[in-house]
Order: structure tokens, then sequence, then C-alpha cells
């Protein structure tokens, strides 16, 4: 068998960025480095309880080493390490934030290219501040399920390869309401191409460090966007807007499939335009531009559904801007931002076209499309996968997405004027467009129930769910491909998270 301890590790991010010369692990503020070394915390009795067999195949890896991927063990050729970057939090800068509970083991190569793996959940490094570095058997379910139904779904985004469970518990307030409780303590290890933020670089240039501004632009180009070739301020424009249009590509996948991120800061925008940190994130059910899973975000609603394209480009401008030093003349750094708009444009009809099998953007039809949807509640999911077989004969049938029953005359009007423009055989297209099984919140939160009574057949049965999420899977159809229950409807964990994790 071939496990991690076999694979040739390398260490090109510390090697060729500035370090924090202090060693010792307390929480402080780390001044003219991009990382700390840290060494993951001992935990007493690891259990890997899900592990993905797909992204081990990438690393050409068989072999579940608990004690590896929960941190207890190092092998020879690690040298751990925790980033150190900031963040725009909800609009406000915040200063130093940093990885106050991941660890990078290091970086291997692998078919995809070269991978960085690293533990989330095991315990404190220089960036945990006030906290305790761990993670919750709850959260770390969450993101392990999700970040892998988002690359089955086609959307760029970290990976999973393991999750243990430690054998400690963790005290948790969830609702910040002053009742906490111990839940299970857990750790991930997530796998990127890195774990690099737009934060990482803002840090850097809002303390005024141009030379681990420079160092880790250049690295970052170099390791990562190797394939540029330009100099200069041209290299940098040409970078930029390669992280623009991923950042776009990205977003509107999201749009697509009714994912709400919840936690859009800058410190949670990877600059491979993949998503990252899992946290209160959530999935549209009923399809509402307004939603927002995250409850901290409740009051303004900053995260919401439909501002999620707005909130990138004001992401995407603290990125430039922070970049910005770095060019001789940054006229041009402007346009970058105009293309963002022109270039998301030109995504999100191309989505729309393809979510409805029509040839042709037609603003009228949609507007008129998401005005219905949000207008009385219909199951996003359920209402694409229907319309995909709607002709004159069968309108009735989309009704089964309402969560009110009768299907109105507007509807009626609608489906009439849509079946207009549709293309034949849309529905072939549709039907990889729109998915037939998501990670709704009420499922992953039934999968959590079970897990934390050490019954994992839930979590292994939505993993296998969500791994071809465009399949009819008629086995799992009448129990999953399901509107919300009314339980689920108000409950936490299901239609309200926090960033308690
Ligand atoms: P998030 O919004 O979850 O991405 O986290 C924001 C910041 O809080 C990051 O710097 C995290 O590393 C840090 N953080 C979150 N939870 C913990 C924890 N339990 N211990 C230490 N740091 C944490
Ligand atoms: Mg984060």
């Amino acid at each position: 068998m071939t496990g991690i301890r076999d694979l040739h590790w390398s260490s090109d991010f510390i090697s060729k960025t500035p370090g924090d010369n202090i060693e010792e692990n307390y929480p402080r503020k780390v001044f003219n480095a991009c990382w700390s070394k840290t060494t993951p915390s001992i935990v007493p009795s690891p259990e890997m309880i899900i592990w993905s067999d797909e992204m081990a195949s990438i690393l050409k890896i068989d072999e579940k080493e608990s004690k590896i991927l929960s941190g207890n063990v190092l092998c020879s050729g690690m040298k751990p390490y925790s980033q150190c970057y900031g963040g725009h939090q909800f609009g406000s800068w915040a200063g130093q934030l940093g990885d106050g509970r991941a660890i990078t083991l290091g970086e291997v190569m692998s078919e995809s290219g070269k991978l960085e793996l690293q533990l989330k959940g095991s315990g404190t490094t220089p960036y945990s501040r006030f906290a305790d570095g761990k993670a919750v058997l709850r959260s770390s379910i969450r993101e392990f399920l999700c970040s892998e139904a988002m690359h089955h779904l086609g959307i760029p985004t970290t990976r999973a390869l393991s999750l243990c469970i430690t054998g400690e518990k963790i005290l948790r307030d969830i609702l910040y309401d002053g009742n906490p409780s111990y839940e299970p303590g857990a750790v991930i290890c997530r796998v990127a191409p890195s774990f690099i933020r737009f934060g990482s670089f803002q840090i850097h240039a809002l303390r005024g460090d141009m030379n681990s501004l420079k160092k880790l632009v250049n690295y970052t180009i170099k390791t990562h966007f190797g394939h540029l070739k330009s100099s200069g301020d041209q290299l940098l424009i040409d970078w930029l807007r390669e992280v623009v249009e991923s950042t776009a590509r990205m977003v509107i996948h999201w749009m697509r499939v009714g994912f709400v991120h919840g936690v859009m800061n800058t410190d949670n925008m990877s600059i491979h335009g993949i998503t990252i940190d899992y946290g209160p994130y959530g999935w549209i059910e009923n399809y509402d531009h307004n939603w927002t899973p995250n409850i901290t975000d409740l009051s303004t609603s900053r995260y919401r559904f439909g501002q999620q394209p707005n909130i990138a480009g004001w992401n995407l401008a603290r990125l430039l801007e922070s970049i910005s030093p770095l060019f001789s003349e940054t006229d041009k750094i402007h346009n970058l931002m105009l293309h963002y708009d022109d270039y998301l444009a030109l995504e999100y009809q191309k989505m729309w076209c393809q979510k409805l099998g029509i040839l042709k953007f037609d603003s009228k039809l949609i507007n008129d499309l998401i005005f219905l949807l949000q207008e009385k509640e219909v199951d996003m999911t359920i209402f694409f996968r229907k319309l995909a077989n709607i002709d004159e004969s069968n309108h009735d049938s989309i009704s089964e997405s309402f969560y009110e029953e009768g299907i109105s005359q507007e509807w009626i009007n609608w489906l009439n004027s849509y079946l207009q423009k549709v293309t034949p055989e849309r529905d072939v297209k549709m039907n990889t467009t729109n998915p037939k099984y998501i990670l709704r919140n009420w499922m992953v939160q039934l999968a959590i129930e079970k897990a934390e009574e050490k019954d994992y057949s839930l979590l292994n049965e939505l993993f296998q769910l969500i791994k071809m999420p465009y399949d009819e899977q008629l086995n799992y159809e009448s129990k999953w491909f399901s509107k919300r229950p009314k339980w689920a409807k108000n409950k936490t964990g299901c239609s309200m998270l926090s960033c308690s994790s």
C-alpha cells in the first residue's frame, strides 16, 4: 500500500516567500512574513470516518493513515506552517487573521499539478487569536461533503481527502446565545493548488510591507500562473485578468446551482477562483435572491444569494488596490474592473441560456421568471429539472416544485412564452446544467446528527449521492429529490447557520 508518508513532499511556498523568525506558538501579530512554522497538536484517539477515494487516487495513495491525517504523526519531508493573511470582514478591514486553525503539511506533485495538503482543526497557531484552533465534527462534515459536492457539480473548489474524529470534546456556542455545549472534535485534510487568498496580499499592502508583497506576487505568478510570459505591468495585468475571470466563473457557477457561500470576506476568496472555506454556507431551496444562511449576516444580508456577483466584484477591487503599488502606471487597473462587469455579464447570460435550454439570452423572459420564482416559494432544484420536460400538455407538473399548491395564470403565460423559445432536445443539456441532487442544508444536518452518535451510514450515503448530481439515481429519488421538509424551515443548521465551527 502507498500512503501519505511515501509521497515526495516539497515546500516551495516557504522556501520562496519570507517567513516568521519566531518559532514559538503563541498568538501574536506576525510582521514581514507570509507564514509561520507550526506543528499540529496531538489528539487523543484519531479515527478516520470518511475519505475520498477519488482524491486519494489523484494523489496515488490508498492507505488511510489516520495518525498522519489527524496531525499526530509528521512524516519526513513535511515542513508544516500556517499562512499569514488579513481580510475585509463584512466590508471592514479586520487586520491580521491568518490560518488560525489550518496547518499546511506541504506540497506534492500530482497528475493535476502541484497540490497543497492542509489540516483544518489541528490546534492553535500564531494566528489563532482568542480561539482554540480546533474544529467540530459538525462543521468538518459540512466542509468535507460540500467541497466534494461542488467538485462533482463541476465547480472549482478546494477538495477534501479525509475526515478524522479526534476523541476530544470541544465547547461551542452554536447560536452565540450563551448556551455552549460539547461537540466531537475533528480534523479534515483539504487539498488545493494553494490556499493563497486575496487577503494574503492585502495584509502586506495595507501594512506597507512592499518586500513581502512583491515576493508573494512573484511566487504566486511563477508557481501558479507560470504560463504567463509577459513582464512588468503587463504581467500583473495578465495575471489579475485571470483572477478576475476565474472569480467571475466561480460565482456564476454558484448562481447556477443555488450555492450561497455565506462569508465572502476577502480572506475567504481564493486567488485561483476556487470555492474555499466552507463555513455557514447554504443551498437555495425556495428561490430567493435575498436569502443568507449566515445568522451573523442577517442584519444587512451582505452575503445574500443574489448579491454574490457584486460582492465578488467588491472583493476583486480590494485585491486590485492591494497590488496597485507594484504597478509603474496604475491607469490600466481600472479596466480590469470594467472587464469583470463585461465578463460576468457574458457568463451570466450563457448560464441562463444553458439552464433554460434557449439559444439567445432574453432578459424579459429571465427577469419575469426570477420574479415568479420569488413571488411564491418555488424549489429551485426541482423547478429546473421539471422544466426540462415541460411541454404544452403538462404545464401542471411544474407545480410539483411549488411549496404552495396551484399554478397561476401568470405561470401558464410564462411557460407558453418560454416554450416558444426552447431548442429541440433541450432536456439533455438542461439536465447537465441543472443538478437533480444538491446538498440541501437539512440533508447534511441529518447526516451530522447520526454521525455525532457514531452512525456514519447517512454520511456515506450522501457522499455517494453527491458524486453524480446530474444523474437520475432513481434509487435515491423519493428520499433526496425532495422539497425541504416542514421541520427544517426554521431549524438551526438548516435555515440558520453560524460561523461557530
Ligand atoms: P472564517 O470566517 O471561518 O474563514 O475565519 C476567520 C478567521 O478566524 C480565520 O483567520 C480563521 O483561521 C479564524 N478561526 C476560525 N475558527 C477558529 C478557531 N476555532 N480557532 C482559531 N482560529 C479560528
Ligand atoms: Mg476563512
